[in-house]
Formats: C-alpha cells, structure tokens, sequence
C-alpha cells in the first residue's frame, strides 16, 4: 500500500482496488440488525440510515444479514433474499449510496441453530447454549439446496445493484456450525475430519462465484477465533482462510468469538484493537486483502493496526452508529470531533435483543433519521440549563445549533456529573469519550459555560432566561438505618471520588448496577485505567497464538480479590438479574469469580462498633464485621429548584430532564435521549 504522504492516517485513507470493487478507503461500516424493517416506512428509513453513512465517507457499507433462505432468518420477521422476495426493501438500501463514493455490500447470513423458531435448523441437532430451539439436522439434499439459495440470493444482489456480497461464516452460525467439530457430528461427506466440515464454506463460495462471475466481489467473514470449547484449531483456521482464497473469495473479514462464547468480544472490557493478532494470522497465510474488525473505535487504532500490517481494512460497526461522519471526520483530521462509541452495547445490541430497534445511546439519532431532523429554531430563545451532566451538557449544545442562546450553569469545577464518577470504574475509561466529544461540542456551539456556580431560582427566574432546563441530576440515596452516619459508611460517590478511603473488609448496601461497578473499582484494575490485552487474554484464557482450538486455554476460574467485600441485596430474587442484557452475564461472571458473596432477602438493622446487623428472609438476626461500609442504594432526584421557580415565577417555562426527572436507575442512555429530544422541539 503506498500512503499519501498528505494524511494523518495514510494507510486508514489510501484507497483499495480489488476485483471489481473501488473503495474510497479502508473504513468498512460492518453489518448490523438494526430492526428497522419492523417500523413504519421501513424502505424510506434504512435508505436514510445508510445514505447518512454514505455521505459521512464511510468506504464500503456491509448490510445487516440477509438469509439466503426463510429457514435461515434469525427470527421470523427478519429479512431473507428469495427468488419471489419483495426487493424495494434492497433497492432502497442501493439507492441509499447512489451518487456517493460509497459502495454497498449485502451480508448473505444463515443463523443456523440460532434462529429464534422451532424449524431452526444445524449440521447436527444439537442445541445451542442461549437458544430453547433443537435445531432439525439437514439432510445432505437439504444442504446442497441452501448451498444453491445462497448462490440465487448472491445472484440476485448482484442483479439489483449490489457491488459486493458477504458470506457470513463465523459468530457461531450456520456455517461456522459446520466447520466446528463441536456441533458437526455428521457422517456423510458434510462432517467428520477437517476436509468434511469446511465442505460447506467452500463450495457456497465456490458456487456464488460461479453465481455472480469473476468480476463480483465476494468477502469471506471467516471466524478468526471462535472462542467456544470445540472449535477449529488454529491450523485449521489458515488452511480455511487459503481455502476460500482458492475457491474464490476476494476479501477475508474476521468474526471474533460465537454468540454463546463466555468470552466478551466487543463490549468495554474488551482493550482496543484487541483482535487484531488474530486478523494478522490470517493476513499472514493468503494474498487476498484482510480485515479487523471489534473494538476499533477511532481513527488512530484503526490506523495502527493498518499501518502496523494486521490487517488491510477496518471494519466498524456500532462507531458508525455512533457519528455517521466518522470518516469524513477521519479525512479532515477532525478526530477529536468524532462522538465515539463507548462499546456500552446499551442502545445497540441490548435493544436488538430486547426486540427493539437499534440506536445509539450517544447518538440517539441513529435509526431516527426520518424522525429527528435539527431545523433552526423559528424563534430563537435565551435558555438557562442547571446542571452540565449528561442531560445538560447534550440539550446544551443541541439547543445551542439550533441558534437559541444556551448558558449552562454546573455547581462543580468540571463538566460531566454522575459521568465523572463512571470513568473510574475499570472498564468504563470510554466514557472519558463521550465526555472529550460533549465538551467539544459546547464550544463549537459557543454554549456559555457557568462553573462552579449553584444555580438559584432567583437567578434563574430574574429576567435573563425564556425558558429554563433542569438537568440537576441525582444525588445518592441514604437508607433509614440507625448507624448509618458512622465515619466508616461511605456513599458511591465519596468512594469512587477518592475521598474516602476503603478497608480490607467492605460490605456493600445494595446489589444494583452501582454495586457491581464497584466490586470492580474495588477489586479489579487501578481505577481509570484501560484494559490492557495481556491481563484480558489472562481473564479470559485466551490463547494469543491462536493455534490452540477455538483460540483460547482453561480459563481461570478465580480472580484474585485484594479485599474481601459482601454484597447486601433485599430482594431475594436472582443477584444481577436487572444487569443489562449484553453486559450483565459478563459482570455476574466477574463478581462470582472475584469470589463475592451477594448475600440476598436481607434487611440491615443497624450499624455499630461490632458490625453490620442484619435479618435474613427467615428472620434469623446475623452480623458482619467490617471495616468500611459503602452505600449503593440507589439515587434521589434533585429538583428542588423545580418547586421554587414554579411557585416564585409560574409563567416561566420549566422543563425536567435526565436524572433529575427519573431517578430510579442510573441511565445515561436515557438521560441524553431525552434532552435531545427536548433540543429538537424546544
Ligand atoms: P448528573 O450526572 O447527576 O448531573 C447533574 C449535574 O447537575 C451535576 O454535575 C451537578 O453538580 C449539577 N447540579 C445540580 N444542581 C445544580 C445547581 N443548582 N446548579 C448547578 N449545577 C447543579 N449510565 C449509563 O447509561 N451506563 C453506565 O454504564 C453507567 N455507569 C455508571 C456508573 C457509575 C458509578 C455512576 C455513578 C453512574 C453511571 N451511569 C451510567 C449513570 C450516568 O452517569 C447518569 O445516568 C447520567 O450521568 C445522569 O445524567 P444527568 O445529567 O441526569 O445527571
Ligand atoms: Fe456504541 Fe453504546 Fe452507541 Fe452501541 S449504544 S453504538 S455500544 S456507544
């Protein structure tokens, strides 16, 4: 590759020629289920979805998974390319890039035994860990038919203006199913030793390419690592990846880890770019270009693992969903100005398992396209907003560009709330991000930025404001329990901002989000630190050489603790199980390792000089000694500004966002969904 000699990031900007695709450059927005084919104007929304992508400079955009066949849809209402399918929806997602120097790439995707329906089918009937469904086994005539729809699927997106198809071969579906020796059992020429097991990749691709001819590009997503006790070795992983070379794949994209895996492979603990080695393997043992794909989040990993030779593309799903102008911003060495994505999963793939539509929790405009357009505001106002957390900080700003005149006033020295304490948790360093992003944009927008400065109702109501925002947030909760006051009890807050400090023994009041996050803070890395691939790959039994099956070792079972900490939980129903959905078994996992107790249906009495009293369910009186006591009871609104300005000045518009409004989790997602929603209408 030879770089500009004119780009920050000359090889993450150099363009790519292969087969018939021309790439602008090396930034490939990877494939997402985004659901929107199950919202009104499903056609005009994912166009405007992708068109904001194509216009932001992104390289090639690969679309969500598109079954080749109705039995490969990963559940009944997602989109499938049949011979007599309705194709606006495709010719919507074509014409989204027209006119631009974006290419569009369709995802060709058999869930296999994950498919959320009892006519799910696999190599062998075996079921899969997080699936209820026995997939029915296929026969050796049904599996040269779904051999044959994918090459009719093929020829079709290519007929209807597609430039490229993926053929999707890792994440633990269908077609990773085969080539594992875990869920292949077959006897017939489809299973047994490698060369049956990898039969079934090699001649899909061998007859899409006879499909679509020689000069339609075809990528192979390969599984670089499959993460799964049973799956391929390492060796066998090069020899499928020249393999598929051979039968014709121009390009090799890497899938990290099955879906059922107990490795994380994309959410915030996992470090940056900390796949990569696995891509390079790869890259090391064909000819045909490569790409990285998880966790590459900015423009300087994704250059740095180009420019280090890993890998000869990028691909980033959730940061596309994060700021459609990634690359754009990339070109114009505007790096600072992109909103990157924390890996929270909160918005994307918490709500695609939720069966909602995806978004983004620090953009809640993606998906929203149609729906969330920013008009300059008729009649522009001067606006007070109390608080620069989350909540305030977004409605500022947004506010802000639509021409009203903003001032935001924040009692602390720094911008952020509730978000400066997160940052301390290990794992949660991105949400230093998000803060980078809001800041910048509260400039840009020329926000009046009033620290260290406690708004009051007078101020507030003395003339100077039309309307104003309460994003005054939340403040931790003190439970009624005699002893509570003692010097040793400490709020989240105190500990997580370093001003109190923590003994060997801690007992922690709670057993909600906060209480994980600080078993974490307490037991895990140096606070604010990011994780780091050596102590990831320890956790988790990774293999770094890739060559052992499935890429990992025994993982360990504990981790060490440097403190001993029990968790207090009054409900007694099952620890963890508000966490959420994407994230929350990684920190189960994580606290039961740590070898914490989460001792539940408990009421605490009282705290005194010999311990912590509490009762169980059964009305057994018990205590815990402890040296310090930490309080992770949940939150209270602060709003008491509210009551104040509505009594002093009732004509005075007052508007309640964030925490302030709804205190009873502790939401980021939520808080800036709402303030920018405000921002668009006020
Ligand atoms: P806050 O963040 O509480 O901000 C309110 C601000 O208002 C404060 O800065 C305060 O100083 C200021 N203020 C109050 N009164 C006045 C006044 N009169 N004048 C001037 N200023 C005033 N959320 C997630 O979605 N995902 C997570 O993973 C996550 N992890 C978290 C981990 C921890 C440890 C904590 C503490 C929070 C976490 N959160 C998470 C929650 C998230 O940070 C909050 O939901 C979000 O910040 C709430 O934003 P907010 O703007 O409503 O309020
Ligand atoms: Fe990234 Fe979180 Fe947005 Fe998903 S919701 S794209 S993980 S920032």
């Amino acid at each position: 590759m030879m770089p500009s000699p004119h780009a920050s990031y000359p090889h993450l900007l150099s363009p790519l020629a292969v087969s018939n695709l021309r790439l602008r450059n090396r930034m490939v927005m990877g494939a997402m289920h985004t659901r929107l084919e199950s919202m009104d104007r499903p056609n005009e929304r994912i166009q405007a979805f992708y068109r904001a992508r194509a216009e932001g400079e992104v390289g090639l955009i690969i679309t969500g998974g598109i079954s080749p066949n109705l039995v490969g849809r990963m559940e009944d209402d997602a989109p499938a390319l049949t011979c007599d399918a309705d194709l606006s929806w495709h010719r919507a997602i074509v014409a989204a890039v027209s006119g631009t120097d974006t290419k569009v790439c369709m995802q060709l995707l058999h869930a296999g035994r994950y498919a959320k329906f009892a006519a799910c089918v696999a190599p062998s009937n075996l079921r899969a860990r997080i699936n209820k469904f026995i997939p029915h086994a296929l026969t050796t005539q049904e599996i040269f038919k779904t051999i044959a729809d994918y090459a009719s699927a093929a020829s079709l997106a290519r007929d209807i203006g597609y430039h490229a198809v993926e053929i999707m071969g890792s994440e633990g579906y269908l077609i990773n199913e085969f080539t594992a020796p875990c869920t292949n059992n077959r006897t017939d020429e489809f299973g047994g030793d490698f060369e049956g097991r990898i039969r079934f990749p090699i001649e899909i691709i061998k007859a899409v390419r006879e499909a679509v001819g020689p000069d339609f590009a075809i990528i192979y997503r390969i599984s670089a690592l499959d993460l799964v006790d049973g799956g391929m070795t390492g060796d066998e992983t090069l020899e499928l990846a020249r393999r598929a070379e051979l039968a014709g794949a121009d390009i090799l994209n890497t899938g990290i880890g099955w879906h059922e895996s107990d490795v994380p492979t994309v959410s915030h603990n996992v470090p940056r770019a900390g796949w990569a080695y696995a891509a390079r393997r790869i890259k090391e043992a064909v000819t045909i270009p490569v790409m990285a794909s998880n966790r590459i989040n900015s423009p300087e990993v994704a250059e740095s693992i180009l420019g280090s030779g890993h890998a000869d593309l990028v691909s980033m799903a959730r940061p596309l969903l994060a700021d459609p102008d990634f690359a754009r911003k990339s070109r114009l060495r505007q790096s600072q100005r992109i909103n990157t994505c924390i890996a929270c999963n909160q918005a994307c793939l918490d709500n695609i398992f939720k069966h909602q539509t995806a978004t983004c929790l620090v953009n809640p405009r993606a998906g929203r396209e149609l729906d969330w357009v920013m008009q300059p505001a008729p009649h522009p106002k001067r606006l007070a907003v109390v608080g620069a957390g989350a909540a305030g900080m977004n409605f500022a700003f947004k506010a802000a560009e639509r021409g009203h005149q903003v001032t935001l006033f924040e009692a602390a020295a720094e911008l952020g709330g509730q978000l400066r304490l997160a940052r301390n948790i290990p794992g949660k360093t991105e949400f230093d991000e998000m803060l980078r992003y809001f800041q910048a944009r509260l400039n840009e927008e020329k926000v009046t930025l009033r620290m260290n400065c406690t708004a009051t109702a007078e101020q507030l109501a003395g003339g100077d404001f039309d309307e104003v925002v309460l994003a005054s947030g939340v403040r931790p909760r003190q439970p009624d329990i005699p002893g509570i006051q003692c010097s040793d009890v400490h709020g989240y807050d105190q500990v997580l901002s370093g001003a109190a400090a923590v003994g060997e023994r801690v007992i922690i009041i709670g057993a909600g989000a906060i209480a994980y996050d600080m078993v974490e803070f307490l037991l895990g890395e140096a606070p604010h630190t990011p994780p780091t691939l050596a102590d990831f790959a320890a956790e988790y039994g990774l293999d770094l050489s890739a060559q052992s099956a499935g890429g990992r070792f025994l993982r360990t079972q504990c981790l060490p603790a440097r403190r001993q900490v029990t968790l207090l939980q009054r409900s007694d129903r099952r620890p963890g199980s508000s966490l959420a959905l994407t994230t929350g078994w990684i920190r189960r996992d994580k606290v039961q390792r740590f070898g914490v107790p989460i001792l539940t249906g408990v009421t605490t009495q009282r705290i005194d000089d010999e311990g912590l009293h509490y009762t169980t369910i059964e009305g057994k009186l018990l205590t815990l000694a402890f040296d310090t006591v930490i309080v992770c009871a949940g939150q209270e609104p602060i709003r008491e500004l509210e009551a104040q300005l509505r009594s002093s000045s009732p004509t005075l518009p007052v508007h309640v966002i964030g925490g302030a409004d709804n205190a009873t989790e502790l939401d980021a997602k939520r808080a800036i969904e709402q303030a920018s929603h405000l921002a668009l209408k006020i």
